[in-house]
């Protein structure tokens, strides 16, 4: 057994650590306070190529493996979540899809200005009636002379609103439940295609979430993503451990940021007549906080290193998916008690922290959906 990351790894980390720190963390505060999509910021930090990390090379990405992957979604989400939201959906699941799928002119199209940063992109399942449960989507498609026609709303879309094209989970069949399931791809300015409703969220701010609408969309053949009808949800299956695990490293990469804030506090802060890092309860959060921490990374890495091995770590990612982001909301509220009442105040990070981690919990599978699929592929039975 080999723990260590490799010597280009480390290098990595060191670089994109220094990346963000310089570019992104001065901004943190601003995107949080002001809601918006940091434009600018998108674009300077977009050229430096990272979009295309898991790409190849001759598409202009990096071909990195899925360890250094999730070191990059690591260090970007010690930063602003929402904007590491926006980043990572144009690098993952808003362009898998137009990779795996898409022909020639599409991938020219969509995906190679994505991976430059030059065209946003987003996936869309959730919809008012339908998120965890993917067999009751409405949003329909319909069979036509040259293509489909899609009709039916998305919400909670990551991007959506900004989005230059989606791809969109529809049903053929409702009455067929997930055989029916396809993705079919839609580009801006394609009519009927609007967006809607821009939601105002708790946390995970900066990025623009909200509803698609589609009314008679058009779309050629082409643009459904995948060799076989019916076979949507097995397609995004496919990607499905890794989404778990990077949603997993962006719960590591919150807490680390939270944990060196609550430890700077405790080292200063004085209450009978020394730092309260003295204190024993408190000297405790930081000891559970650091094992735990430590115990998130031993999984996620493992199920990464897994899928680099071309395992599939279904287990592994579900567990590391859950067991980082419970890790993560455990610290944030931690380090919001270490900070006393200044935790409560919007001067000091924790509570930001505090709504941020709360947005982990639902990509990737709530964890009463992961706990259901860990507890039958471990028991057993139907
Ligand atoms: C900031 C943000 C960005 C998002 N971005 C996107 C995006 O880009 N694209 C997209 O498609 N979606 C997006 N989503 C939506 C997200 O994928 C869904 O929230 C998620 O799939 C859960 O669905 P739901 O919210 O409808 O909850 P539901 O599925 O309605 O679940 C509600 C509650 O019931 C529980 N539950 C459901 N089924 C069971 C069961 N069988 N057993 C036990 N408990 C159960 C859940 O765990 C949860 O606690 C985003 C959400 C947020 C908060």
């Amino acid at each position: 057994m080999d723990f260590r990351l490799t010597e280009e790894q480390e290098f990595f980390q060191r670089t994109v650590a220094d990346t963000v720190d310089r570019m992104i963390m001065p901004h943190v505060e601003q995107i949080d306070e002001s809601d918006e999509f940091p434009m600018e910021l998108w674009k300077e930090f977009t050229s430096l190529g990272y979009l295309g990390l898991r790409y190849p090379e001759e598409l202009g990405g990096m071909a990195a493996d899925a360890v250094t992957s999730m070191i990059f979604y690591e260090e970007m989400s010690r930063a602003s979540i929402g904007f590491a939201q926006s980043v990572i959906m144009n690098m993952l699941m808003g362009t898998h899809l137009v990779y795996r799928w898409g022909s020639d002119e599409i991938k020219e199209r969509c995906l190679l200005p994505a991976i430059r940063g030059e065209k946003i992109s987003t996936v869309c399942f959730t919809e008012d009636q339908s998120g965890s449960d993917l067999a009751g989507t409405r949003t329909s498609a319909k069979k036509v002379d040259g293509g489909w026609v899609l009709n039916g709303t998305k919400n909670w879309i990551t991007n959506g609103p900004l989005a230059d094209f989606a791809t969109v989970l529809a049903t053929t069949d409702p009455a067929k439940g997930m055989k029916a399931l396809n993705f079919f791809l839609v580009e801006k300015g394609t009519p009927g295609f609007s967006a809607g409703q821009v939601l105002h969220k708790l946390g995970c701010r900066g990025t623009v979430t909200g509803e698609l609408v589609f009314e008679d969309v058009f779309v050629p053949d082409e643009n459904l993503l995948g060799a076989e009808e019916g076979k949507g949800v097995v397609y995004l299956g496919e990607i499905l451990n890794e989404i778990r695990c990077m949603t997993g490293a962006m719960g590591i990469g919150l807490a680390r940021t939270a944990f060196d804030d609550g430890l700077d506090y405790a080292r200063k802060r004085v209450a009978f007549g020394r730092t309260i890092g003295e204190f024993q309860l408190i000297r405790a959060k930081f000891a559970e906080m650091a094992t735990e921490m430590e115990a998130a990374r031993m999984l996620l890495y493992k199920a990464a290193w897994m899928i680099d091995q071309g395992e599939q770590p279904k287990l592994e990612a579900a567990m590391a998916k859950m067991f980082s982001v419970e890790m993560c909301c455990k610290v944030v509220d931690e380090v919001t008690r270490i900070y006393g009442a200044n935790g409560f105040a919007h001067e000091y990070g924790p509570q930001r922290y505090f709504r941020d981690a709360r947005f982990l919990l639902y990509g990737g599978g709530t964890h009463e959906i992961l706990k259901n699929f860990l507890g039958k592929e471990i028991v057993g039975g139907r």
